[in-house]
């Protein structure tokens, strides 16, 4: 890939010609770059080109630079350029690109964007054809990142063909089986592995038309869980969570004849499966229906059906790079990495609310302060309520009315959060049981969100664990591997990434005083433990926050931070280790931070400007 460019200042406005190489012929130079910010008039029309060029550099720190540029030495800097369009509407777009030093042969590729799009289903899946419409819609709206489609569809075939786990409705029997459920699941990923070999994609969309044969068989009832379980196979199988999908709703051609009940109930779990999750969408295809209403498309409706699957999947790209869980482009119009004003979160730990009134006045106290001291969000690192440590008296009568009591005090005070402070919930022993199980960790995901999490803010990298899967995942061991390879594709992707900073939250302290301490009851086991403290320096957090101990207690780990916040709300708040939450300020070159009891919380957080 060549660009052109010209008009550089500081290199006497002639042309010169910016060259990125894929990896494998590339040559490594030692090179510079100016110290003083460099201004290019960009070529009208190669804005993207520009753009995509700028990710390559912030993915591989691959550069070869034009030799007018280079002195010949090597520093290890900072420099930020400043790239102007030529006309008046001009797009600012600033990129800081952190250069190491020595750049390791063995550091990332200068490889392209990938995005991967699996469709699959039945006839009406098995009758488009992508080349006509679908893979030009979506090539065209990414180029110039490199799009994989894989397609698989066979006619007639339930859902239970694609989802391993599909369950008959109670009182339901289905013929059995020839083969094992979810066969044509694996058909499908024997096309999708090979497709993208080694490489991860930077987006996965799945596009399904499927359903007419569930709804023949009266199968609507489970129709919602299927299709959910098999998103989850899914996104377990390719190690992550971010995976869109984008369903074809039945069309009306049933409901023009005689209306079949669950055909109509399959079309409303279809919506409602799109609304309910910011990753699907659904396209209407009541206006696509064969000669006579038939169930089968036009060809003219395929090609359309293409189109507007393509055009919801680019929604959902779209989308997900404002999302946090997704790896979003950090070239942006906004302040660069290590450039933005400083600003401030807050972390609060184990309120623990127990159905005592003295816990709700407290942590309503709590909330009330962070309203006034306005944060940019507030992370509340566990233990939200006390329910109980063992999962399995959890989904259980009593306990199961007991901790739903709990969630709803808990959520009903976070709710008066001014709607400009996001909360993240991390879940502790007691939100999840000290063995979760996936029962209780979906009862956490409906009560207070995702268990475990990415998000961006101002060009930092903040990312929540749910800890008591990673100390004993004995009871869903499926989970605790899908969190802990989740995890490691996580700090992967952000390594190349010009993140100011990177921290994490969980509820149990890797360790209180020593990464030799013995495990226990206080502390990540050992083995773990070991396995998280490597991949946390390799992968640059700078921070962790802990909550658990009921104290406030720091160490650090190397030039890792490690700290623990006390109890927010629990009980009468004791005079040597009292109700608080901590302050952490983050500034371009580093963090500060700090814990407050309620009563000497200042008026105001004063950021230092540098
Ligand atoms: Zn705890």
């Amino acid at each position: 890939m060549r660009i052109p460019i010209i008009g550089a200042r500081g290199t006497q406005g002639k042309a010169h010609v910016i060259e990125i190489r894929p990896a494998k012929n590339l040559r490594l130079r030692r090179f510079s770059l100016p110290k003083t910010p460099l201004e290019m008039s960009i070529y009208k029309g190669r804005e993207s080109a520009i753009r995509h060029w700028l990710l390559n550099i912030v993915h591989s720190a691959f550069i070869i630079w034009p030799s007018a540029l280079t002195t010949g030495k090597t520093h290890p800097m900072e420099t930020t350029m400043t790239w102007r369009h030529s006309r008046p509407a001009a797009i600012t777009l600033l990129v800081a690109v952190a250069l190491a030093c020595l750049i390791p042969a063995t550091a990332a590729t200068a490889e392209q964007k990938v995005h991967l799009f699996i469709l699959s289903g039945q006839s009406n899946m098995v009758g488009l054809n992508p080349d006509l419409s679908f893979t030009p819609t979506v090539t065209k709206a990414l180029s110039p990142d490199k799009v994989i489609v894989v397609k698989d569809a066979v006619g007639g075939q339930p859902i239970r063909r694609w989802y391993k786990k599909w369950q008959p409705p109670k009182g339901v029997q289905v013929a059995a089986a020839t083969k094992p459920y979810g066969d044509l699941y694996d058909r499908l990923m024997g096309k999708v592995k090979p497709a993208i070999a080694e490489r991860r994609p930077d987006t996965v969309t799945f596009v399904w038309m499927q359903g007419e044969r569930d709804a023949k068989e009266s199968l609507s009832e489970v129709y919602a869980e299927s299709f959910k379980g098999m998103i989850a196979q899914l996104q377990a199988d390719l190690g992550r969570t971010d995976v869109n999908a984008v369903i074809g709703r039945l069309s009306d051609n049933y409901n023009a004849k005689k209306p079949l009940p669950h055909w109509t109930r399959v079309r409303e779990i279809q919506v409602k499966l799109a609304e309910d999750d910011p990753r699907t969408e659904w396209v209407d295809t009541d206006d696509l229906n064969g000669p006579g209403n038939g169930l089968h498309y036009t060809r003219e409706g395929y090609v359309e059906l293409g189109k507007r699957f393509a055009d919801k999947a680019m929604a959902l790209i779209a989308n997900g790079a404002k999302s946090p869980a997704a790896d979003a482009a950090p070239v942006t119009t906004q302040a660069p990495a290590g450039t933005s004003k400083p600003w401030f979160f807050i972390v609060a730990a184990d309120p623990q609310l127990s159905g005592k009134e003295i816990d709700e006045q407290n942590w309503t106290n709590g909330i009330k302060h962070i309203n006034r001291l306005r944060p940019d969000f507030v992370v509340v690192c566990g233990d939200l309520t006390f329910g109980g440590n063992k999962s399995e008296d959890r989904v259980k009568s009593p306990m199961l009315e007991r901790d739903t009591k709990l969630a709803e005090a808990y959520n009903k005070i976070t709710a008066i959060l001014d709607k400009g402070i996001t909360l993240y919930n991390v879940a502790g022993n007691h939100d999840v049981g000290q063995n979760p199980s996936a029962a209780t960790v979906e009862l956490f995901t409906k009560n207070f969100g995702k268990p475990w999490q990415s998000f961006e803010h101002k060009g930092s990298l903040f990312i929540t664990l749910e800890s008591n899967l990673l100390r004993d995942g004995s009871a869903s061991p499926d989970l605790a591997a899908q969190e802990f390879a989740w995890l490691k594709a996580t700090l992967a992707d952000a390594k190349g990434k010009p993140y100011a900073h990177k921290m994490l939250f969980m509820h149990h302290p890797l360790y209180v005083k020593s990464p030799d301490e013995k495990d226990a009851y206080e502390n990540i086991p050992t083995t773990r433990r070991k396995e998280l403290l490597a991949l946390f320096h390799d992968g640059g957090i700078e921070a962790v926050f802990f909550g658990h101990r009921h104290k406030n207690e720091y160490v650090k780990d190397g030039n890792m931070e490690m700290i623990t916040t006390t109890v927010a709300a629990l009980g009468a708040s004791p005079k040597n280790n009292p109700h608080g939450v901590r302050i952490v300020e983050v500034y371009g070159d580093r963090i500060e931070q700090k814990f407050y009891a309620y009563e000497t919380l200042p008026e105001k957080v004063m950021l230092k400007d540098k």
